[in-house]
């Protein structure tokens, strides 16, 4: 057995759908341009996807594998409660996968779900005012972000409804003490959703570090930033041009991704 294939894959496995496989390339794109990012915890971490046409299907990266080890073809197919539908080399991470899980099961929107501990997300979720709206990015947050109390490492099922409770119709959230957690009804929109929220992290730690007084941003120029960053257009191509980019750099310096 292999990590990687040496052989590039250059057409779809023979008896998967061309929209399971194009699917899998986009996300294994993301993993890998999370992994470009940083936005990386060893081989923890996940994004999923539903499979298109195939009700209550996800793709998940195989539990073992660093990021940029993620490829098209290894991409674990699972059911919601973590059977393993395709062969695979390696297992899923069980534990990992019930915030997941429980989130796909009960928001039939969530075609994508994003998982990640980042420093500055982590960072953030662990102060106690959560995330400061004064900064460029989280002012283009307001009253998006979503927020879970610590209960653990997320593995007791008695935590679902309560996740699924604190996430509301919200497609961001903040797991306090923990992470961050972003989904969307396309990939493309979950990335821009989630780049919006690292970064305003980033950008709050950064300047609360300096011990100097933050400028307040007024809450008519935050709720006129929201309206006019998230709500304008068709959300289902929100952050395409984004990833669309990030993805033709993947092209670039990862191509393996895609066998
Ligand atoms: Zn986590």
């Amino acid at each position: 057995m292999t990590v990687l294939d040496t052989q590039t894959r250059t057409t779809k496995p023979v008896g998967m759908s061309d929209a399971e496989w194009q699917a899998r390339l986009e996300l294994a794109a993301c993993y890998r341009i999370f992994d470009h990012l940083g936005w990386v915890e060893m081989v923890f971490n996940h994004i999923t996807v539903r499979v298109p046409g195939e009700d209550g299907h996800l793709l998940i990266n195989p539990f073992g594998l660093m990021y940029d080890e993620v490829t098209a073809s290894n991409l674990v197919k699972i059911d919601l409660d973590g059977n393993i539908l395709s062969d695979s080399d390696w297992p899923i991470n069980e534990a990992g996968l019930l915030i997941h899980s429980v989130i796909h099961a009960n928001r039939p929107d969530a075609h994508c779900i994003m998982h990640t501990h980042t420093t500055a997300g982590t960072g953030v979720a662990c102060l106690r005012g959560g995330l400061d709206p004064d900064n460029f990015y989280a002012a283009q947050l307001h009253d998006m972000v979503a927020y879970h109390n610590f209960e653990g490492v997320t593995v007791d099922p008695e935590e679902k409804p309560r996740l699924v409770a604190n996430l509301g119709e919200r497609n961001l959230m903040v797991l306090r003490n923990h992470g961050l957690l972003a989904l969307g009804p396309t990939l493309p929109a979950a990335f821009s959703a989630l780049w919006t929220l690292q970064r305003a992290c980033e950008i709050q730690l950064a300047a609360q570090s300096s011990g100097q007084p933050l400028t307040p941003v007024t809450l008519e120029a935050a709720v006129r930033s929201t309206k006019e960053s998230f709500q304008m257009g068709d959300r289902t191509q929100a952050g395409r041009t984004l990833f669309t980019a990030l993805r033709r750099r993947i092209d670039r310096i990862a191509p393996d991704y895609a066998v």
